[in-house]
């Protein structure tokens, strides 16, 4: 199944002319989608809680600044860009009462909208624009280099009939139609991410480390060098894998290195694991996962806390602290 491909011959300016995007939040992503749309010629204006730095931090760059239902009342176009498990409330208390029709309510993550913590009127049209990096990461393509990260692009709601225009304009608008808007689903979206951070990219991967790590440590080898072996050198490896797929890693590697991996790799990541994944996704699916997660937000993150904390004071992490004190090249960075 092959998805649209869209890029800046696709999108038409005029669905933004004269209109202000309301940025709601000034984060990772709403900075960066903020002084992008400006620097383009968009009327931009930020909506942040009282009491939040990053409203004089948004001022400074020359953007015009208000609460969040001030900002909702006077945009036709907002980007909900504030973190997922407060979305449902600020949306019910300051968007909702000033969503008039015909607005567009846009997302850069499907989660709040696909499991229908926030369901807008059928007035307005519901849409994402979800890029696919760090916003700082964003920003600075654009200005540096002139060029724009990939995004996806989904409508949810199509009230105007305008959805998918507004959607094109706004990624050609934030850099990203320079570089290509691939067309996809809430539901495609938001599952695919959750599963891809829960499986690999957070969750398994650190699952993995420290499983090896803890598998050296226990038969007797020293940490630091389970740490190195298992831990610091994943960096290399990764960077060859998004550089040129397995088969570029493989061809740097080795030649032992490569027929371990061909002849190892799946005797540990085995069936099980396989079988591991499908339920992970079932949860996933079922919106099992989405409402335990909000209901651990709404009952004071207690679980979530605890965990983190435990997490932070593994032992693959004190082995680790000292190690990266000897490479401060690498800009070590601790969270304690
Ligand atoms: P973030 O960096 O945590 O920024 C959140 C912003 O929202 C901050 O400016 C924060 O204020 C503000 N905020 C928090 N609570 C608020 C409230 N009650 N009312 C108004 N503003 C509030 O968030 P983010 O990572 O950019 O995520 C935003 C959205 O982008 C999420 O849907 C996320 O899934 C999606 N996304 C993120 C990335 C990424 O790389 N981070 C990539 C793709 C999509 P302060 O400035 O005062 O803290
Ligand atoms: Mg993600």
């Amino acid at each position: 199944m092959a998805v649209n491909i869209y890029t800046d011959k696709d999108a038409d300016m005029s669905f933004l002319e004269g209109k202000t995007v309301g940025m709601i939040g000034y984060g990772s992503q709403g900075h960066a989608h903020a002084l992008n749309l400006h620097d383009s010629g968009i009327k931009v204006m930020v909506g942040l809680y009282e009491g939040s730095a990053s409203r004089q931090v948004a001022r400074d760059a020359g953007l015009a600044v208000g609460s969040v239902a001030e900002v909702a009342k006077e945009a036709e176009i907002m980007m909900v860009a504030i973190p997922d498990h407060v979305q449902k409330d600020v949306y019910r208390d300051e968007i909702e009462p000033n969503l008039g029709p015909g607005k567009a309510l846009m997302f850069a993550h499907g989660f709040t909208i696909h499991y229908q913590f926030v369901v807008p009127p059928p007035t307005v049209d519901v849409l994402m624009i979800a890029p696919k990096a760090p916003g700082h990461r964003m920003r600075e393509h654009f200005v540096e280099q002139g060029i724009g990260v990939p995004c996806l692009l989904a409508v949810h709601q199509d009230a105007t009939g305008n959805a998918k225009n507004i959607g094109l304009a706004y990624a050609s608008g934030i850099g990203c139609a320079r570089a290509g808007v691939l067309e996809t689903t809430f539901k495609d979206e938001t599952e695919s991410d959750l599963f891809g951070e829960q499986s690999v990219l957070c969750g398994g991967v650190t699952a993995l480390i420290n499983l090896a790590f803890e598998t050296l440590v226990e038969r007797g080898y020293p940490p630091e060098i389970a740490y190195f072996e298992c831990l610091h050198e994943l960096k290399m490896i990764v960077d060859l894998i998004q550089q040129g797929g397995f088969n570029y890693m493989r061809y740097s590697v080795s030649d032992t290195a490569e027929y371990g991996d061909l002849t190892r790799g799946t005797r540990v990541v085995d069936d099980h694991v396989r079988e591991n994944m499908n339920r992970v996704l079932d949860d996933i699916q079922s919106g099992a996962f989405a409402k335990e997660w909000m209901a651990e937000c709404d009952e004071g993150r207690h679980n979530f806390l605890r965990l983190r904390q435990e997490a932070r004071t593994s032992r693959i992490h004190e082995v680790g602290r000292g190690l990266r004190e000897m490479m401060p090249w690498m800009n070590p960075r601790e969270i304690e």
